[in-house]
């Protein structure tokens, strides 16, 4: 089992010990977990910024090695908030080309300079939304390369009141061109199994886009229950690898020192 997608109090929305995580994973039967903490930039609220203390971080993961490391392999990663615009992409990249990871997680959390999370849910076209969503993602990919997998990349359903059964339509074609430059650049995408913990219930992306990506020719799939709190690591993994399965994927992959690699699903 593999969980390549969980925060700790090193994320400024978790206040969750590394220890805790690690027992929980140990008891469950883990194999591999990578900490994927939240840096982002210009994040658009005045009360959290999600900036990361790299240094600490580093020093806390080669600790939890010390004391767990025999029993469970330990990755140190970090979901990078994806912005477009200028100013945002250049800081992007200056950080990743400074600070070493295991692995990269490249999420968007924001559209139009506005996050999520604090955006009014009714909305009146959800496919222009969506399209607005995948297209913000593709101009920061054709500037900034240096990450190994996107994050939930439909997670605009989670916020939009009729967006969690909303059907593509024209923004098929975008998502299609986000996909074909995805895997042009050798990029995975994940399986997000956080989103079964809210109203929306569901795990992003859909099996629709995961075959979709499968059908173009991706190969690159993670796995990560994007937990904030101990109990819910490598929470709903068995779900996630029926979704890869359904989707014709026989491998799983995971990360090391950015490096692929890839596991027969049994
Ligand atoms: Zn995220
Ligand atoms: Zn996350």
């Amino acid at each position: 089992m593999f969980d390549y997608h969980i925060h700790s109090e090193f994320s400024d929305d978790s206040t969750e010990k590394m220890k805790n995580i690690l027992e929980e994973a140990i008891k469950k039967g883990g194999e591999k977990i990578c900490f994927t903490e939240h840096k982002e930039f210009n994040y658009p609220d005045k009360d959290i910024k999600f900036n990361l203390n790299y240094n600490e971080y580093k020093k806390e993961i080669e600790k939890i090695k010390s004391i767990y490391g025999e029993k469970i392999e330990i990755y140190m990663g970090v979901e990078i908030g994806i912005q477009a615009g200028e100013k945002n992409i250049q800081e992007i990249i200056e950080y990743t080309k400074e600070h070493k990871f295991d692995f990269i997680l490249a999420s968007a959390h924001c559209l139009d300079g506005i996050g999520l999370y604090g955006m009014d849910p009714k909305i009146n076209n959800l496919d222009d939304l969506f399209s607005r969503y995948f297209n913000e993602m593709l101009d920061v990919f054709k500037k900034f390369n240096d990450y190994d997998v996107v994050g939930h990349i439909d997670l605009i359903r989670r916020y939009f009141i009729g967006a969690q059964d909303h059907k593509l339509e024209k923004s098929k074609e975008v998502l299609k061109e986000l996909f074909t430059h995805i895997i042009k650049e050798g990029k995975g995408i994940e399986i997000n199994t956080g989103g079964l913990f809210y109203d929306s219930a569901s795990i992003n992306p859909t099996l629709d886009i995961l075959k979709l990506y499968k059908k173009m020719g991706g190969t690159i799939v993670t796995i990560g229950s994007d937990s904030h709190i101990a109990e819910r690591t490598l929470t709903h993994y068995e779900k996630a690898l029926e979704f890869l399965k359904d989707a014709g994927f026989e491998y799983i992959t995971t990360f090391s020192q950015r490096k692929k690699e890839f596991h027969k699903i049994k």
